[in-house]
């Protein structure tokens, strides 16, 4: 089979270097079509350098005159193109083969969704996009001859312990889905404890090395309430039927129960790259520089309960996915906005969670029947957090 053409959304950031650490061990499969980022222009123009993709994409004239400057200087002959049109342009061009979604947030939405309707292999990493407007993309996958592929360890440990080619779950003797969650650097901790956390603290997290948003939902356990409603979307199941379970060494990645009493688990070391080449390769397997899990080394594993008194996320999230309609993509744009403030240190960290619940609070949900409607949910939902902070810091 001749080599596949991927293009990367998001190729400075955290899980887009992972990508391309894979797609380099790989160079007779995959040939890089595209990278995007909005920051970071010198590593961008480095991964030019090493990748020679077609096209690379920034978001302004500024950023595209300073990588024009670095290209030329590496005589690389690369194409600049700027913004969210050209994000649209390189995720649903005619020689694209995959395309990895790893924007962070909402920004991610557009450029993925095109991806969809281009009947592109879609590697997901941009949970936030499907939190928002879920029910979009999966009618954008029933007229796909493409498929969406989770890249967040949990969901594509799930993928990998469900029956495959079963589209009814329920039918097909699956009754539970067991979504694992490390419980961030502040397991164990009390609200109370919490209050100062800084955001270097809230960073530092005990096993996975992300991008500062994800570590900050991870702190604070929305990431594990992201993650429920997205996992609500991939697998067609009801929030009553996911359980959180912490489980600190974040060895076993998620579990499926079957109604026979069987629980099957995915386990490895916790590293991106191995649910990235699993999702780049399926439905074969590829190597991912992962080194080997050690069950010796690791010699146990521990599972908790999660605590909801004390991140009130979790339980604003879980609301989310009962309410429904567009409260999903409110309680994601308000914790961004709420996530923003928090790394710019103008609010506390458990204020995060009060901007969301004020926020959710507040809005009149609606059904989120297209994307302009989802697009204007997201705009409400960011002034009402941004008042609402405005608000509590004056
Ligand atoms: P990151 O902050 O390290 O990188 C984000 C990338 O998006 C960068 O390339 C950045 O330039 C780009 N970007 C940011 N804002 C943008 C905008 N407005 N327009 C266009 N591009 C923009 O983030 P990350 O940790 O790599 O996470 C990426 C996504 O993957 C997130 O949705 C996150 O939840 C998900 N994810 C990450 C991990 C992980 O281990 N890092 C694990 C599971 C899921
Ligand atoms: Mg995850």
């Amino acid at each position: 089979m001749s080599a596949q053409w991927i293009t990367i959304l998001g190729a400075t950031g955290s899980i887009g270097l992972s990508t391309l650490d894979v797609v380099a061990r790989h160079p007779q499969k995959y040939n890089v079509f595209a990278l995007t980022g909005k920051t970071k222009v010198h590593v961008l123009a480095q991964q030019c350098q090493i990748h020679r993709p077609k096209y690379a994409v920034v978001m302004d004239v500024d950023a595209a005159q300073q990588l024009e400057v670095l290209l030329v200087s590496f005589k690389v002959s690369t194409e600049i193109l700027v913004g969210i049109d050209a994000l649209c342009a390189v995720s649903s061009d005619s020689n694209v083969d995959i395309v990895m979604a790893a924007i962070v947030g909402a920004a991610g939405l557009v450029p993925t969704l095109a991806a969809v309707n281009a009947n592109k292999k879609v590697l997901l990493a941009n949970k936030e996009s499907l939190v928002m407007a879920g029910h979009l993309f999966m009618e954008a996958l029933k007229h796909s001859s493409g498929v969406l592929l989770p890249i967040d360890s949990e969901h594509n440990a799930i993928f990998q312990c469900l029956p495959q080619g079963k589209n009814d779950l329920s039918a097909a003797g699956v009754s539970k889905l067991l979504l694992s969650a490390s419980g961030g650097p502040f397991r164990g901790w009390t609200a109370q404890q919490m209050e100062h956390v800084t955001p270097e603290q809230a960073c530092a997290h005990p096993n996975w090395s992300m991008g500062n948003k994800i570590s900050v939902d991870s702190a604070t356990l929305m990431n594990k309430g992201l993650e429920l409603i997205e996992a609500c979307w991939l697998f067609d199941m009801k929030e009553n039927q996911i359980e959180i379970v912490v489980h600190p060494q974040s060895i076993i990645h998620s579990l499926v129960q079957y109604v026979d009493g069987s629980v099957i688990a995915q386990l490895g070391n916790p590293d991106m790259r191995t649910p990235i080449a699993h999702a780049l390769a399926w439905p074969d397997r590829i190597d991912s520089g992962v080194k080997n899990l050690d069950l010796f080394d690791i010699s146990r594993l521990d599972f908790e309960k999660p605590n909801f008194n004390d991140f009130p996320c979790l339980e604003l999230a879980f609301e989310a996915a009962r309410i429904g309609l567009d409260a999903p993509a409110t309680l994601n744009a308000a914790n961004e906005v709420a996530v923003q403030a928090f790394l710019d240190k103008r609010i506390g960290f458990t204020q995060i969670a009060d901007v969301v619940k004020e926020s959710m609070s507040v809005a009149i949900f609606n059904e989120p029947e297209s994307l302009v409607v989802v697009q204007e949910t997201d705009l409400k939902a960011r002034s009402l957090a941004t008042a609402y902070i405005s608000r509590i810091t004056s």
